[in-house]
Formats: structure tokens, sequence, C-alpha cells
């Protein structure tokens, strides 16, 4: 019988959605399909399949079943009609964007994108003639008063990086579908498990999968989820450009998502004692962290969100002159540009998320120089602490 999700949790979707119909010989793990090709002896099925009259394969560009069933599990977690993948979170949302914005059109965006989706903001769509809007983030005024001009896509993320700054979604949504637009979420952050933009409103819905998804920084991944009209015109754009996903990375990734809510439950466990005990630290000038009551929006994440999330940053009173001091004391930590892994990793926003920017214009963005990034590993919660606490003795030293 086949399997139904309607009606059970997300962790039984994580483990179970999308395998189904990809199981062969009786094996309960769907296989890695390596192959290029798939070949027809009657000319007619496939011409049938090519012209999409039929189910199957045709070429590893289009189509592979291991990817397949990757895309059906993030579809289901999302609670989305169809969902398209591709080589990597920003294939993922550059093929979105080119999918459905030509010359003329114009895009309301935030400012705290990733740093990779703020670069085709500022260099590559304005230079195709598409007119770029970003305002601050949070500012929900501020975004509306944007979206009074026609508008194509509005583009939002929340929580952002580094400050984890939060963006009522549903709010958004409406403004954007005022102004024509369609509403585009990047969910990396808060993963399908914390936060479903879908049902807040949201047209489409996206993740670099490298992060949370997968959750063991060994496999590179984007998808979008939506209505199938929408994802159909998404797939054309990607089929065509290729920026396909692989089917060694699509297995990696399928695996990794099976334990996805554990891990982002002890994730959130671990960055809210962090975020409670560097409010402590007299050494600390700041901690943000959506978990926090003092949290400018932390009753927009408390409405949209089922749990605050993994990631977190905090600024040091003694800046970069003492992350550089504190950072490589740290034992059970990777000091490394990724995020969403298993391990806890930390990154200062000047090497990380904020590489492109002079420290003039990290300032101007409220980003402090000694802003460090924590993505919060599964690790124990008090091991983790206990290391902080002996790597801030090396500052008072
Ligand atoms: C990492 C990241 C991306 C880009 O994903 P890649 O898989 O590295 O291409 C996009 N958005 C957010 C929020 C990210 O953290």
């Amino acid at each position: 019988m086949a399997k139904q999700f309607d009606a059970v949790q997300a962790s039984t979707k994580a483990v179970w959605a999308g395998e189904e119909a990809y199981l062969v010989h009786g094996a309960t793990q769907v296989p890695v399909m390596v192959s290029v090709a798939y070949g027809y002896d009657d000319m007619d099925e496939w011409y049938d399949v090519a012209t999409e009259k039929k189910k199957g394969h045709i070429y590893g560009r289009n189509t592979n079943p291991t990817v397949q069933a990757f895309e059906d599990k993030v579809k289901i977690l999302e609670g989305a009609e169809a969902a398209t993948s591709f080589s990597t979170g920003m294939a993922a949302i550059s093929n979105t964007l080119y999918t459905f914005l030509k010359p003329g059109d114009r895009v309301v965006s935030i400012k705290d994108t990733y740093g990779g989706t703020n670069k085709i903001f500022t260099e590559f769509l304005p230079r195709m003639g598409i007119d770029v809007a970003l305002c601050e983030t949070g500012d929900h005024e501020g975004i509306e008063s944007a979206l009074k001009e026609p508008c194509k896509i509005l583009y939002l993320e929340t929580p952002t990086n580094p400050t984890v700054k939060i963006t009522d979604i549903r709010r958004m949504a409406e403004a954007g579908h005022t102004a024509g637009a369609l509403v585009v979420v990047d969910n990396t952050f808060a993963t399908p498990i914390n936060q479903n933009p879908l049902q807040l409103g949201a047209d489409l819905v996206l993740h670099s999968a490298t992060k949370f998804l997968g959750g063991h920084a060994d496999a590179l991944g984007g998808v979008v989820c939506g209505s199938s009209e929408l994802v159909k015109r998404i797939y054309h754009y990607r089929e065509i450009n290729g920026a396909t996903m692989d089917p060694w990375a699509a297995y990696l990734l399928l695996r990794g998502m099976k334990t996805l809510k554990l891990r982002v439950r002890q994730q959130e466990i671990n960055a809210m004692a962090i975020a409670k005990y560097l409010q402590t630290r007299e050494e600390v000038e700041d901690v943000y962290y959506p978990g926090l009551p003092t949290h400018k929006h932390h009753d927009i994440a408390r409405q949209q969100m089922k749990g605050f999330g993994g990631m977190l940053s905090f600024s040091l009173k003694g800046g970069m002159d003492a992350v550089k001091i504190m950072l490589p004391k740290l034992q059970y930590a990777n000091r490394a540009a990724n995020l969403g892994a298993v391990e806890t990793t930390y990154g200062p926003a000047r090497t990380t998320s904020h590489v492109e920017c002079t420290a003039e214009e990290r300032q101007a963005m409220g980003i402090p120089d000694g802003l460090v990034r924590i993505s919060c590993g599964i690790e124990d919660t008090e091991d983790l602490i206990a290391d902080l606490e002996q790597a801030f003795a090396f500052l008072s030293a």
C-alpha cells in the first residue's frame, strides 16, 4: 500500500517520504542510479517518455531516480505540490530568479541575504537591466513601501546571516502579492522542521541542501518547492542550463535528511544554551538569537517558527583582536565557512558571510568587527559550554 503522509509529522516524513517509488529488488534503501542514459527498444515508448506522456527517464541532465527521491522527500517536508533540485544552493537561487526575470523587471529584497544571493542582486541582475531594491532587513514598513511600485519577485530570507534577523513571511507575502510579485523565501536557516513558508503564503521556498538538510557537510545541493506550474518552469530552465544535482550527492542528502529533526532539535537546544551563556559573559558585547526574548523580532519568530534553529552570533567587546585570541582555542569546533553540520562551526562574519565587504561597509550594515557566527552542532550541550568557558579564559589572561 502506498504510504500517505498527510497526517504524520516531520520526522516520520523525513524518514519515510519520497523513497517507496524508487526501491528495487526488495531493497529498503534507495539505490544510487549512476546511469547517464536510459534505453528503449520500443520506439513509441521512447517517444512517449521523451515527450512526458509517460513516466520514465531519458538522460541524466533532465531526471534521475535517486535525485527524484530526494526531491520528493523535500517536497513532502515542505508540504509542496512539486520540487526540483540543483547542483548547489546558489544554482537553486540563480535558476529560480533567471526563470522568471527579464530586462525591465524589478526585484525587491533585503540587504542581509546570503552573500552569493546579494552578489546576484548587486552584480548580475543590474547588468541584465533588472532593477533591484534592497531594503533594511526586518524593516517591514520599508519593504511594504518598496512594494508600492510594480515588482516581479519579492525575495526573502529569514532568519538571515549573520545577525539572525527575522522577517514576517505572512505579512510580506500579502504585500508582495498585492504588488503582483512572486514571493520566494530562502528557508535554509530554519529548515522545513521549523518553518514552512508555503503555508505562510509564499509561492516558492528554496534551500541550500548543503547545509541543514544534508547535515554532514559532505555534499552540495539545492532545491526549490512550490506549485507544479511554477516548478515546471524552473525545472525547464535548469534542464537546459544544466545545474543538475549529482546522484551521489542526492544519495548522501537523502540519508542525511532522515535525521533532520533529531539534529535540528539538538542544535537548537545547544544554540539556546550557548546564547544564554554568552549573555552572562562580560567580554561579550551582543548576542543575536531569535530565541532570546531580547531579540528584536522574537515575537514574529515565535509565531512563524516551530523552533528557533541552530544559528546564532555574538560580538566581543575586544573586536577582531579578541576573536583572534579566542576562536583558535576552541576544541570542539570547526573554524570554517559552512553551517548546518553535525559539528559546531564558528566563523567570523568578516571571513565568512561578509568577506567581500570592507570593515566600514560591515559597520554600516550593523555588523560589528568582532562578530562571530555559530552554527551549533549536535554535541552535548555541557561540553560546548565548557569549551567556550576555557576559551574565554585566554581573553582575561
Ligand atoms: C549556503 C547558503 C546558500 C548557498 O548554498 P550553496 O549550496 O553553498 O550554493 C544560500 N542561502 C543560504 C541561506 C545559505 O546559507
